[in-house]
This record gives structure tokens, C-alpha cells and sequence, in this order.
């Protein structure tokens, strides 16, 4: 029994079913990928790697990578999938913090990281995506490896958090972590095998690799699996697709092409969202245009899915829906186990089959974060309303403290990003002489629009307290953003952290 590898790889053995279509037109069986699993899975143990072993991969998107996902459940190996974003000197922390016995490249980056596999005692191995590579060289010479024994509390992977509010943290992740989510999602969303997903995530994140992937595998659906996300590619895949999921970015720049309309991607069966908040407009333009409301929900490395919108009764845009069957979620006071009342925000807290086992090496913050009963907290601030739709109101590590007070700015970047002209907004907090931090609001404007400084900090100064009011404003083409949409409010604190400086008060 292996119950990672029998559920999601092993049942597809020797079918003609379709699972993977490349852009060079080829169509991968399920049967010839578990069988590329399997030899794969071969060629890792002829490497000296063993169950419990973990494996750092950072690697181009290809139908290799996926396969080593498959090796590693049916060998018990613990895959580390890294960004490939990552710099040699941002890599060397993950591959030593782990202590990974191998680290598996693209075979262009092999002499840049040479240096970091010595330095942390890792064999160093690459994968090419034209099945080019030391490792996809002793695939193709390798004997199929029969999967090991495991069972459900063995670790499946470590998933290092996305690092939006400090350093990562490696997640580890048990086999039935990865089943549960799979299971409840494949059933809440209605996956089967008659499904195509339009697959543009990245697969070194949670979002990409075990919602889309394992839903996909699951189910016995098929993917179009493009190496990244693209819209004149996702454009071209559309009137093959039932499904795509995606983060809110993939929705903006698909709208903001014309050749996006109802006729071209109309007929899907099911739009997702998900990863970094998407604002309600982007919901309305969606559903004006495309004619259905995309589903938004929420999760996180630790956690993976925790909330969905429903598939048939309403969906809540600017909300993440309700817990997943089988997921408790509970809104606290920070700091408490009590809960808030409907209608107040509060810390989410997660409890279920999905929550991780804990941060690898970092007892300290385990304790600080997962509660001895169960529950996660997540560093998210949310409420529930009447009908129990939950909306995320911001990040307690977000928090900025401006004169004593406790603001968050999502507050404050909700009512600016309803102003005339304003696509979106980033309000952080920087250095300020007199009042610890100050506010500045980083605006968006919408294309070809120049909104009103000032007007909109008329309305901001009508709607909120003084405290919560940006002393500065900011036009910018562009928030910068990470693979995954998310803000990087650190990069924006440090390009604006002289705004105030010899300031004096106002
Ligand atoms: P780190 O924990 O290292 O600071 P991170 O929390 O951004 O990074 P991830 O696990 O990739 O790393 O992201 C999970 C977070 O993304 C959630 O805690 C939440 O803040 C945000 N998120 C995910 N989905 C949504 C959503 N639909 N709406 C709002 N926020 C979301
Ligand atoms: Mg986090």
C-alpha cells in the first residue's frame, strides 16, 4: 500500500486515456506517464535515493516534472519543489535548510548551483523539459521501480510558503494531506474525467500542484499544460477546455484583451480563482462579459484548500465562500481561542485532514501557529456574514501602526480602489518621524485614466478615521507582484521608505 501513489498514479496504469497536452501538439496517456513514473521512480533509487530522503527540484515546467511528483509519492521520497525564480544564494537556504540529499536543475543552471549542491552535501542532477538531463537520461535506461510501502501520515513533500510576510517556511505535508484536499475538491468542484483544465499555473506552488494537478489526476481528467501563462495561448486552448483555474492576474490580463468574449470562453464549465484576493470588479467585468461568475477561493501552503465558493448556489464576489466539507474554520479574537460574533473580523483559524504537519525545523514557530487541539491560525483576518460566506479582510502581518493605532490597509485600499480612475491600490506603511509609521497609498490607475489625488483623499478622509488616512499618494504603472500575483508590500516599503524622512508633523 502506498496510498498517495496508488490513488492518484498507480490506477491509471496501462490506460489509453489522455492527460497531458502539450503545445507542440502531442497528446501523454496516463498510461505511458505512469509508466515514465515508474521508470523515473527507477532511476531516483539507482541514485542512492531512498524513502524519506528529500529531493530539492527546481525545475522548468514539463512533463518530466510532473512524473517526478509521481516518482517521488510511489518512492517515498520527499519532493521540495522550489521557484524557479529563485536566485543560486535564495536557493542555497532551502536546499541546506532541508538537508535534501539531491538537487535536481535545469541543465542550464547546473554550473550556477554546482557550488550550492557542495556546500549542502546534495547530489546534484538535472531535468530538462525536452527530456534532456542526467535524471531523464537514467529514466530512459532505467528499470520500472515497484512503489514502497507507505502510509498516510508518511511526508509527501515540503512546500515552502510563498514568503510574502517574511521568510519561507517549509510546510511539510503528509500523503494524506495531499488525498484529503484532492478528494474534497475533485467532489465540491465536479471534476471527472470528461474535464480539460487549462492548466498556466506554475507547479512549484500549492495552487499549481496539488489543487490543479491532483484534482486533474484524480478525477482522470486531462490538462492542456502550458509552461507558463500566456493569453495568446490560453486564447488558442479555450474552445478545448471545460475548466481553468487560475490567480487574479490571469483574469485581468484576459479581460483586458477584446478576443476574450462569451463566444471564445463562454462555454466553460467552471472558472477558479484564487492564491491573492481579486477585486470585485475584475468579478463584475468577468461576469458582464464572459457571462458567468468566476469561483474564488482560499487557501495556503500549509492548509491547501480551506474555502470555496459554491459550485451551484451563489457565488459572493469579494468573498471566499464557505469551509470545504470535512474543513472547520472558526474567525477569533487575535490572541484568544474565543470566537468573534457573525459580522466582526477576527484571526481564521483552520482545522481538518488538510492541515499540515508542521514547519520543518522551526518548532518554535509550529507551536506559535498550529494549536495542540488542531487548529492552524493563519495570519489572515476575516469575517463571516449572516449567511456564513466568508470575506478575508486582510493579513495580521499586513498590520501597520501609525500613532499608536492598529490599521489594515486592505481597509483603506477598498475604499481607494472604488474611486473613479483607480484599477488598484497598495497602501503600506513606512518610517514616519513623528507617528512610528506613516501611510502611503500606491495607486493604479486604470489605462488611459488619471485619477484625482485629491479627490480621492476627499473620500478617503469622509469615509475613514484620520488615522487611517494616507498622508501620501503615489501614481504607478504597476504593483510589482510575485509568480502568484501576490503584492510585494516589502519591495513597496523599501522603494517609498524615505517618504516622510524630515518630515515633520502634520
Ligand atoms: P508567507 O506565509 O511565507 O508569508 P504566503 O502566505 O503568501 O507567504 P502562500 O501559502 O502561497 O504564501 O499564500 C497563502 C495566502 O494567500 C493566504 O494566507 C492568504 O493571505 C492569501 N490568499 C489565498 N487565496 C486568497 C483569496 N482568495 N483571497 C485573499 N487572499 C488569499
Ligand atoms: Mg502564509
Amino acid at each position: 500500500m502506498n496510498p498517495l501513489y496508488d490513488t492518484l498514479f498507480g490506477r491509471h496504469s496501462g490506460s489509453n486515456a489522455p492527460f497531458l497536452h502539450l503545445p507542440s501538439g502531442e497528446t501523454v496517456t496516463y498510461g505511458s506517464f505512469v509508466e515514465r513514473v515508474s521508470q523515473m521512480g527507477g532511476a531516483l533509487r539507482g541514485m542512492g535515493l531512498n524513502p524519506g530522503d528529500r529531493l530539492a527540484a527546481q525545475v522548468e515546467k514539463s512533463p518530466d516534472a510532473v512524473a517526478l511528483f509521481g516518482a517521488c509519492a510511489a518512492q517515498g521520497i520527499v519532493l521540495l519543489p522550489l521557484n524557479t525564480a529563485y536566485t543560486p544564494t535564495e536557493l542555497a537556504y532551502f536546499v541546506t535548510d532541508s538537508g535534501a540529499r539531491m538537487l535536481l536543475t535545469d541543465p542550464e543552471k547546473a554550473d550556477a548551483l554546482a557550488d550550492v549542491a557542495r556546500k549542502a552535501g546534495a547530489r546534484l542532477e538535472t531535468l530538462g523539459t525536452n527530456g534532456d538531463g542526467t535524471l531523464a537520461e537514467a529514466t530512459d535506461a532505467a528499470e520500472p521501480a515497484a512503489p514502497e510501502p507507505r502510509n498516510a501520515q508518511d511526508l509527501a513533500a515540503f512546500l515552502y510558503t510563498s514568503g510574502t510576510t517574511g521568510r519561507s517556511k517549509g510546510a511539510m505535508l503528509s500523503q494524506e494531506n495531499l488525498i484529503s484536499n484532492a478528494r474534497v475538491l475533485t467532489d465540491y468542484w465536479r471534476f471527472s474525467d470528461s474535464d480539460t483544465l487549462i492548466h498556466a499555473l506554475p507547479i512549484f506552488h500549492t495552487h499549481g500542484l496539488f489543487v490543479a494537478l491532483n484534482v486533474t489526476l484524480l478525477a482522470g481528467g486531462s490538462m492542456i499544460f502550458l509552461p507558463r501563462f500566456d493569453v495568446d495561448a490560453v486564447l488558442e486552448a479555450l474552445p478545448r477546455a471545460t475548466t481553468m483555474m487560475g490567480v487574479p492576474t490571469f483574469y485581468t490580463r484576459l479581460l483586458a484583451d477584446d478576443r476574450f468574449t462569451r463566444d471564445v470562453g463562454g462555454h466553460l464549465r467552471l472558472y477558479t480563482s484564487g492564491s491573492a484576493p481579486m477585486l470585485e470588479e475584475t468579478h463584475h467585468r468577468f461576469e458582464q462579459r464572459i457571462g458567468q461568475r468566476i469561483l474564488e477561493r482560499y487557501g495556503m501552503t500549509e492548509t491547501s484548500m480551506s474555502t470555496s465558493n459554491p459550485y451551484e448556489r451563489e457565488r459572493r464576489p469579494g468573498t471566499v465562500g464557505f469551509p470545504l466539507p470535512g474543513v472547520e474554520l472558526r474567525i477569533c479574537i487575535p490572541g484568544t481561542e474565543d470566537e468573534v460574533p457573525t459580522g466582526e473580523t477576527g484571526m481564521i483559524e483552520v482545522r481538518g485532514p488538510n492541515v499540515f504537519q508542521g514547519y520543518w525545523q522551526m518548532p518554535e514557530k509550529t507551536a506559535e501557529e498550529l494549536r495542540s487541539n488542531g487548529w492552524f491560525i493563519t495570519g489572515d483576518l476575516g469575517v463571516r456574514d449572516a449567511d456564513g460566506y466568508v470575506t478575508i479582510v486582510g493579513r495580521d502581518k499586513d498590520l501597520v501602526i501609525s500613532g499608536g493605532y492598529n490599521i489594515y490597509p486592505r481597509e483603506i485600499e477598498q475604499v481607494i480602489d472604488a474611486q473613479p480612475g483607480v484599477l488598484e491600490s497598495a497602501v503600506i506603511g513606512v518610517p514616519h518621524p513623528d507617528m512610528g509609521e506613516g501611510l502611503v497609498a500606491v495607486i493604479v490607475p486604470r489605462p488611459g485614466e488619471t485619477p484625482d489625488d485629491t479627490a480621492i483623499a476627499a473620500t478617503v478622509s469622509a469615509e475613514l478615521a484620520r488615522f487611517k488616512q494616507p498622508r501620501q499618494y503615489v501614481t504607478v504603472p504597476q504593483l510589482p507582484r510575485n509568480t502568484m500575483g501576490k503584492v510585494q508590500k516589502a519591495e513597496l516599503r523599501r522603494v517609498y521608505a524615505d517618504t516622510f524622512v524630515g518630515h515633520i508633523i502634520s
